[in-house]
This record gives structure tokens, sequence and C-alpha cells, in this order.
């Protein structure tokens, strides 16, 4: 059996795994994809001490150095049934079994899609999803947010600080956003707020070049002229696997103390398939050296 074994292999998981495998503990790793979401960025300025990086060009250093430790490295195995006997027993996909004395959940989560033409077509050529990460690439054009909850007033509330023009929309009658962003948003003279608007393209050439909603109240198709498009409607974590085995919230992210502890023993959560605050790569790298730490600190107490 592993003494630690880590579930999910983006930057959470790989750096969970390196901090657990230099205390000199039996570690590994298991990921559907070893690389995780940074495997689909394009450019990354917000990684700490490195001006400008890609994602796979990241996934590659998280490989070498991973490589460099005695780590069992499982990739393209998908967890998906998690049990605790007298160890915890993790199903793969494929039938296999695997045993630890104690576990990382750090799974991930996914944006989810408007699913319109276009979308897919313009990903990191203006249709992006994080507006920390990507925010600055727009600074003094026009962009559109859809989405008008809490994330979609937040990011129009950042973006405005960059970008020239925030154009917002919102599929439903009236913004879900808690009153104080929806305050704070109005209050802005470079955001346009439509609502009853659905997305129905994002329209472009090489890159985004506008974007086409239906007024759902007066059936009117409306285009706008921008490069940007941030979709905000929701980031879905990878947790559906563990079913009851540890506590989730309403949202389905794990959830953790300042431990990184679940509500099982031995079980630790880390990055963004956690219920912390902020999801972004420096963030999840933290978040794995602190539950690697929390469940060695567990392994010499038990
Ligand atoms: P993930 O990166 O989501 O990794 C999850 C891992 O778990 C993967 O290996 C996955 O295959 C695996 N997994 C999932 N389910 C299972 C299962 N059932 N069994 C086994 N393995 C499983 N952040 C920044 O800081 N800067 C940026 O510029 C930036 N740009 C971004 C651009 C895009 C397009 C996206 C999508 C995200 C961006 N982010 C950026 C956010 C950043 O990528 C995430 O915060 C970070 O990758 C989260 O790391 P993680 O390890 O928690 O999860």
């Amino acid at each position: 059996p592993y003494d630690v074994l880590v579930v999910g292999g983006g930057p959470a998981g790989a750096s969970a795994a390196i901090y657990a495998a230099r205390k000199g503990i039996r570690t590994g790793i298991v990921a559907e994809r070893f690389g995780g979401q940074v495997l689909d960025t394009m450019s990354i300025e917000n990684f700490i001490s490195v001006s400008r990086t890609e994602g796979p060009k990241l996934v590659a250093s998280l490989e070498e150095h991973v490589k460099d430790y005695e780590i069992d490295v499982m990739n393209l195995q998908r967890a998906q049934k998690l049990e605790k006997k007298d160890m915890f027993e993790l199903e793969l996909e494929n039938g296999g079994v695997l045993k630890s004395k104690s576990l990382i959940i750090s799974t991930g989560a996914r944006w989810r899609q408007v699913n319109v033409p276009g979308e897919e077509e313009f990903k990191n050529k203006g249709v992006a999803y994080c507006p920390h990460c990507d925010g600055p690439l727009f600074e003094g054009k026009d962009v559109a947010v859809i989405g008008g909850g809490n994330s979609g007033i937040e990011a129009a509330i950042d973006l405005a600080g960059i970008v020239k023009h925030v154009t917002v929309l919102e599929f439903a009658s009236e913004l879900k956003a808690d009153q104080v962003l929806q305050e704070r948003v109005n209050s802005l003279p470079n955001v346009t707020i439509h609502t009853n608007a659905q997305t129905t393209e994002i329209t472009g050439d090489e890159n985004v070049n506008g974007i086409t909603y239906i007024d759902r109240e007066s059936g009117a198709e409306n285009h706008v002229e921008l490069q940007g498009v941030f979709v905000q409607i929701g980031l879905l974590p990878n947790t559906e696997w563990l079913g009851n085995a540890i506590e989730r919230n309403q949202i389905g992210e794990v959830v953790i103390d300042k431990h990184n502890a679940t509500s099982v023993p031995g079980a630790f959560g880390a990055g963004d398939c956690t219920d912390g605050p902020h999801n972004q790569i420096i963030i999840s790298m933290g978040s794995g050296a602190n539950a690697a730490l929390s469940a060695f600190d567990y392994l010499i107490r038990n």
C-alpha cells in the first residue's frame, strides 16, 4: 500500500506528491490527465518568479520535477470510487484498486461552457474563463462577460478597470449577484448590462470579433463588436466520483479546514476541487503542499 496516494495530477497534485515524496514515504499519483487545466492554458503571466510561460511548458517542468522523486505516476487513470476500510481503497475505472494509508484529493475543476458556436473555436483566441489570468491581455479593448452571478459581476468590475468597455449578458430577467456587487457594477461608466439576453454565437475570423445575443423579451437579435468574451457561468468541481465518501458543499466542493483535512481522518483535499476561495495555479500548489505536510503529520500520529 501507499503511505500517500494523490488523486489528480494538476498543480495541486504534483505539488502534494513532491512534498510527500520528500518525506521519504511511499507516494503515488493517479491522474486522468497529468497537468490538468494548465494543459489548456496558453499564456501564464501570474506564476510568480516567471514573467511569462505557457501551460504545456509548465506541465513539462512539473512532470520533470515529479520524476526527480520516487513517485509512482499512474497517468491516464480515472478514479471512480473511494472507500475507507482499514485503509483507503481507491477503485479505478479500469477495475484496479489502490490501497493507501492517507489520501490527497486534488481532482480540480472545469469551467461550465455556454455551448454556442464559436466558443470552442476561439478558446485562447479571445474566449477566456479566468479574469485574473487573462484580463490584462484585453487592456484597452472591448469585452463581454457571459453570466450575471457573483463571478460574472466580480469579473465585470475587475475587467472594467483594465479594458475599455464591458458588456454583461445575463440570461435571466435579473442579475443574481449580491446587492453590493450590483451597486458597484451599476456605478461604473464603462459597463453595460443586458438581462434577458441569450447568447447565441461568438463570432470571429482569426480571433473573436463579436458576440450575438437574442433579447428574450423582444425576440430581437443583437450583435456587439468586441475582442474578448469571458464565460462566467460556473466552475464545476471534479468530485462526482466521491459520492458520499467525503463531505462536499452545496456546489460539490470538498470541504477542508486550514490543515486541508476533509471530513474523513487521513483524507485531505487540495486545489480547485476544494472550497477555498480562489482558484489559481500558485494557490493550488500551496494548497497541495499544505495537504501533503498535513498527511505526513497524520501518518506519524497514526
Ligand atoms: P486541475 O488543474 O483541474 O487538475 C486536476 C487533475 O485531476 C487533472 O490531472 C485531472 O485529469 C485529474 N482528475 C480529475 N478527475 C479525476 C478522476 N476522477 N480520477 C483521476 N484524476 C482526475 N491559473 C493561473 O494561476 N494563471 C493562469 O494564467 C490561468 N489560466 C487559466 C486558463 C484556463 C483556460 C483555465 C481553464 C484555467 C486557468 N487557470 C490559471 C486556473 C488554473 O489552471 C487552476 O486553478 C489550476 O490548474 C488548478 O489546479 P488543480 O491541481 O487544483 O486542478
